[in-house]
Formats: C-alpha cells, structure tokens, sequence
C-alpha cells in the first residue's frame, strides 16, 4: 500500500459487530467476561480499548512500523520512553528541544540519576564525541523547534545501532508523509499527535511506534503499568484526523513555501528559517530524508526588536496567536515571551531564540489571505 492510501486504510477493517466502516467509540472502562479471564482480548480500558487499538494499529501503518502505542499527550509518550532506561543510564539528546521534553528530561529523571547531554547535532559525527559506555538512547528531534534545524536520520541511526544505543525520533513537526525515521534505522519514532497528525487543534495526545516485538512489548508494559492512556473519544477523533493527514501535509508544504518566500523577500524581515531554502545550512540532508520541507516557518525582524515582534503577532488576524502548530488553521507565536520564556535570554538565544523570532505554524487557509494578513501586521 502507498502512504497516501496507508493514512485511510492503514490497519484497518470494518468493524465485526456491524460493519461500520470507521470503528465505534467503545466508551468503556471494562468488557464482560464468560468465565474469569474468558474475553476477546479486552478485559480494562487501561490495558486496551478496541477504538484506541484501531488508531494504534493506523499509527503502525503509516510510520512504515509494526506496533504502534498510543498515550495521554505527546510527553507521556516521551514520559513511557525514558522509563526504558535505569538509574547510571546517559541520554545523547538535541541542544533545540521542544521545551517540554527538555522540562521533563531536566526537571523530572535527571533526579532518577539518568544523565542528558543536550548537544549540537547539525554535524551528526559530534554524536560520537558524547558516546559512553553508559549511553543507552539518542533522542532526536527534526526539525526542530523552533529553528528549524536538520539532523540526518540516518548517519545518527549508523553511530547509534555500531554502539548498541536506541535512536528515538521525534516525527511531530515532519509527520510521516514528510520523512519516515524508521526506514532510516532509528528504533523509535515519537509524536505529539495533538499537532499534525490530530491536525484539528481538538485533542491532546502522543504516539510511539517501532518495529521490533521485544521493544513493543516492554513499551507496552510500561504504558499499562504507568498508566499514560488517551481515552476512545480522542482516539477516533486522532483517526479520523490521519485520514486526511496527506491532502493535509501537501497543502501545508504548498502554503508554507509560499509564506517563507514572500518573508526572504520583504525588506523588514531579516532572518528566515525554513529548511526547503538552498542556503538552509542542512538543505541538502532535509532533501534527501524529507519528501517536501513543511509548513513551519520562523523569522526574525531587520533591529531585532522585541516589542515590534509583540505588535506583528498581536495584529495577525487570519494567523491566530497561539501555542502549538499542525492544525488546520494558521497559527503564530513569539517564543521569547510564550514558549521559552522561562529560559535565560542569554540561554535562549545560544541557539537563535533572539527577541523578534516568530514561529509560524502555516494553516491550509487560502494563500492570499495568508500573505495579505502578514503584510498588513508587519507594514
Ligand atoms: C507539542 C510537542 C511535544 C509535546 O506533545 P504534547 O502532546 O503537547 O504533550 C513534543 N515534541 C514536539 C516537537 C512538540 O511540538
């Protein structure tokens, strides 16, 4: 099956009661039992819910995998993968971090005595410099938010699988329809399915696919014993959301190239960032491991100015201004003052987050719309 036939029919069939051709919501917490441990494969809600496992089962498919897990928010996800590791266990990681999984390595199992090295992987051999006898995951997320930075796939599988280290990648800006990262050699893909793959801005969800049984089944013991569950109503909400993810996706690339030009090209604009551009420094890695570059756009303003970058956010109209990205509607935020504005300005802007950075997440809205409404707020 091709992906853009995967994301409708991926792991699914009409459902045995009646046929229905998407599943119902089985809005349950327990299954009757004939005789005690005499079920179908269902016996609580926490352990498998038949609506979750018809979107476990689509997540499988379309990230080329074999078993697919679904959970409460894309950082249970994460919660669920750092839970594999033990107290002396190192984690290589990515210095341009979603700030909710830095908050989690940091604030929550760096105290188990799990060490994260937050390194620059724009070269994929300075993974090698951090390797030790002790590392035991790569987490890795491309791009990545919210400069746009590239890390090749599948140099960083090459390093992890000759050193015997899991390789976990982030996929919720790409999505599969852009890159696939367990066909490149990482052992788990990760994704806030609140984002694209939900794609409606309706759900709050995460994801975690891999091919190999033995990892599935500790991931899975993890997830039933920790408890990190999405319920049925979200789950056929995520469904229903992948089967359009593709026209999605393709619309989404369309309007964020459009957008990105028209910004590289106006006078007030200094910096864009946007990986489909030749002299994006990992152009070259992002065409040969994505299909097209997206729809997240970032810039900065010509001054740099802090309270110009709040008045171009505040007058947006068609571009909401709000946290999170992937759905349908357009989307801007000022990472300096919303998402890392806990993090020192010196910290922050080491890796780019200066004062007038704005994050576009580009919507399927008409092109003009969008381009009008971005050259009335910036003038
Ligand atoms: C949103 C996001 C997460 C966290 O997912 P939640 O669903 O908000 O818990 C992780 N990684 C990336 C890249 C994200 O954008």
């Amino acid at each position: 099956m091709k992906f853009n036939t995967k994301t409708i029919h991926g792991g699914q069939k009409p459902d045995a009661a009646y046929g229905s051709v998407m599943p119902p919501i089985y809005q349950t917490s327990t299954y009757a039992q004939t005789t005690p441990g005499g079920h179908n494969g269902y016996e609580y809600s926490r352990s498998a819910n038949p609506t979750r496992t018809a979107l476990e089962n689509a997540l499988a498919s379309i990230e080329n995998g074999h078993f697919g897990l679904a959970f409460g928010s894309g950082l249970a996800a994460i919660d669920a993968v750092i839970k594999l590791l033990e107290p002396g266990d190192e984690v290589i990681s990515t210095n341009d971090l979603y700030g909710g999984t830095y908050r989690l390595f940091t604030s929550i199992f760096e105290k188990f005595g799990i060490k994260f090295n937050f390194i620059g992987m724009a070269n994929a051999s300075n993974i090698e410099n951090y390797i030790t006898n002790k590392t035991k995951l790569i987490w890795v997320e491309t791009p990545t938010n919210p400069m746009m930075n590239i890390i090749d796939i599948k140099t960083t599988a090459k390093i992890a699988n000759e050193h015997n280290i899991l390789l976990a990648v982030d996929n919720t800006f790409a999505t599969p329809y852009l890159q696939q990262p367990l066909d490149l050699g990482a052992d788990i893909v990760m994704h806030s399915v609140t984002k694209y793959l939900g794609g409606h801005s309706d759900l709050v969800m995460g994801a975690l696919i891999v091919k190999e049984k033995a990892l599935a089944d500790k991931l899975y013991f993890i997830q039933n014993a920790s408890g990190a569950v999405c319920g049925p109503q979200d789950s056929f909400l995520a469904l229903r959301g992948i089967k359009t993810l593709h026209v999605r996706m393709q619309r989404h690339c369309e309007n964020g190239k459009i957008v990105a030009s028209y910004l590289a090209s106006h006078p007030k604009i200094e910096n864009v960032y946007w990986p489909g551009f030749e002299s994006h420094p990992n152009h070259n890695i992002a065409k040969a491991q994505m299909r097209d570059f997206g729809g997240m756009v970032s810039f900065t303003t010509k001054g740099n100015n802090y309270e110009e970058a709040i008045k171009i956010v505040e007058q947006l109209k068609v571009f909401t201004l709000a946290e999170s990205l992937g759905g349908v509607e357009s989307l801007a935020g000022h990472p300096a003052s919303m998402t890392h504005a806990s993090i020192p300005k010196e910290e922050r802007e080491k890796t780019g987050v200066v004062d007038s950075l704005i994050r576009l997440s580009v919507g399927i809205e008409d092109e003009a719309d969008l381009i009008n409404d971005l050259k009335q707020a910036i003038g």
